[in-house]
């Protein structure tokens, strides 16, 4: 008899985060200050993010407790089921075995809410009023406002302004859930006004609606930025995704072969496979095979460079070694709102760097089409985002056929995608652009790196 599920009970959920740091065979490399480009202290950035949260993303402990009360709040749906794909297997006649970890079963509909969670914790810690942040698709501005609630803290939402306008019904949650929430750029700060002075029509980047963000956190008593992905300490919240798919995999009595997540800025795909890393890490498991697979609208790991760059488009963030295709880039306004960031995780820039990691890019079609074949026969309709995964998972199901092996893959399904179905009705009437991204493009963005000191 099949088995599809794999659950595990609310005792069983991770007490601990894994920092990946320690084990890393290089670290990625001190953060810079925005102005100066001179190695960043914690006390540059004790005006932008809760002072817990800095010291965690430079943590050396390899394993960091999770307060009980943030524990608390991630039992209402996880620990989180991991599945296997058993009818899409047969669908696709592949002697593959696919599994993946269902993250769409939080209250907004993605993994979001695990660093969220953690992050408003250690906001009220602080005694802060409230947080103010950026979102692209609305997937992690609805997962703040989701988590303020249980802290009582006040969330200033700024949205990109195409998905402002293609998704109103993340809008609808964010304030369901007592956020405010105004498109980017906006007149509210002087980085959104510096924008719409030159291109009162532009569609917004994740880039600039950070930027305001942070001017809006940073010029407010009692206010500090929140940070959905990217960075050390999101990386680090969202493995309990991993660390609970260990666990089920063991049930399974399986172990990946291959592991498949789509990244914007990296935080899903790192939650789940760090905790399977530190066995490639520590020589155990040489030949595991790590994909992270990103649009091509924005190919950061694909075709960027890996640089110092400012993380957003008004510099006031800090610098950051990454693969970047430029802080002043904006990408092609597909669907995968959360695949549109320019830059990506250190951690995930420093892995493929040393070769522990791979990437790839898809267009959005072909991503589309996999996410139906995906649909037709796991019934889940998974978020455009997620459909990236989908389609390298379902690259790598068919090599499999091809070949005869019996690979295990394990993918992160992010999120579902049902406030996205514009993007799905737009694939059945065949109006999606595939964008085919110019090399001039990224090359000009790339002009403007900072120059900084080694
Ligand atoms: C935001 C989002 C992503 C991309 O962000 P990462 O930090 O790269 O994980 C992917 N999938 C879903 C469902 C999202 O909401």
């Amino acid at each position: 008899m099949t088995q599809y599920k794999y659950f595990l009970e609310e005792k069983d959920l991770p007490t601990h985060w894994y920092n990946v740091i320690p084990d890393m065979k290089t670290p990625p490399p001190p953060d810079r200050h925005p102005a100066t480009l001179e190695i960043m202290t914690p006390e540059d950035m004790e005006p932008v993010f809760p002072h817990a949260l800095i010291m965690q993303g430079g943590s050396q402990e390899r394993w960091i407790e999770i307060p009980d009360e943030v524990q608390d709040i991630l039992k209402m749906w996880r620990p989180s089921p991991l599945y296997r794909a058993a009818r899409w297997e047969k669908a696709l006649d592949t002697p593959a075995k696919i599994y993946y970890k269902w993250e769409g079963v939080s209250p907004p509909g993605s993994h979001k809410p695990n660093t969220a969670v953690a992050q408003c914790y250690y906001a009220k810690e602080e005694g802060l009023e409230g947080l103010a942040t950026e979102t692209g698709a609305g997937q992690w501005g609805s997962a703040l406002c989701f988590a303020t609630q249980f802290f009582g803290l006040k969330v200033k939402v700024f949205m990109v302004t195409i998905s402002y306008h293609q998704k109103p019904y993340r809008r609808v949650m964010m304030e369901t859930w007592g956020g405010n929430v105004i498109p980017s750029p906006s007149s509210e700060t002087k980085a959104g006004r510096d924008i719409l002075a030159v291109d009162p029509e532009t569609s917004g980047s994740l880039g600039i609606a950070i930027s305001e963000a942070i001017e809006y956190a940073v010029t407010r008593d009692g206010w500090k930025y929140s940070l959905g992905s990217v960075v050390n300490f999101v990386l680090l919240h969202q493995t309990v995704v991993g660390v609970e798919a260990r666990k089920q995999m063991e049930m399974a009595g399986d172990y990946p072969d291959v592991l498949i997540g789509c990244v914007g800025g990296g935080s899903n795909f790192a939650g789940l496979f760090l905790p399977f890393l530190k066995d490639k890490l520590e020589g155990a498991k040489p030949d595991l095979r790590v994909i992270n697979v990103e649009s091509t609208a924005c190919p950061s790991l694909t075709r960027g460079l890996y640089a110092y760059d400012w993380g957003d488009t008004a510099k006031t963030g800090p610098v950051v070694k990454m693969h970047t295709v430029g802080h002043g880039f904006i990408p092609a306004p597909v669907h995968a709102g959360g695949l549109r960031y320019h830059g990506m995780a250190p951690i995930i820039c420093r892995l493929l760097e040393d070769g522990f990691v791979e990437a790839r890019a898809y267009h959005q079609n072909e991503v589309f089409e996999a996410a139906h074949s995906f649909a037709r026969s796991e019934g889940f309709i998974v978020a455009p985002e997620t459909a990236h995964a989908v389609k390298a998972v379902y690259d790598e199901a068919m090599a499999c056929k091809e070949s005869g092996e019996s690979k295990v893959i394990l993918f992160n399904n992010s999120g579902h995608g049902l406030l996205d179905l514009a993007a799905y009705d737009a694939y059945h009437r065949e109006e999606l652009p595939d964008y085919e991204l110019e090399e001039e493009k990224i090359q000009q963005a790339l002009v403007e790196l900072p120059q900084v000191p080694s």
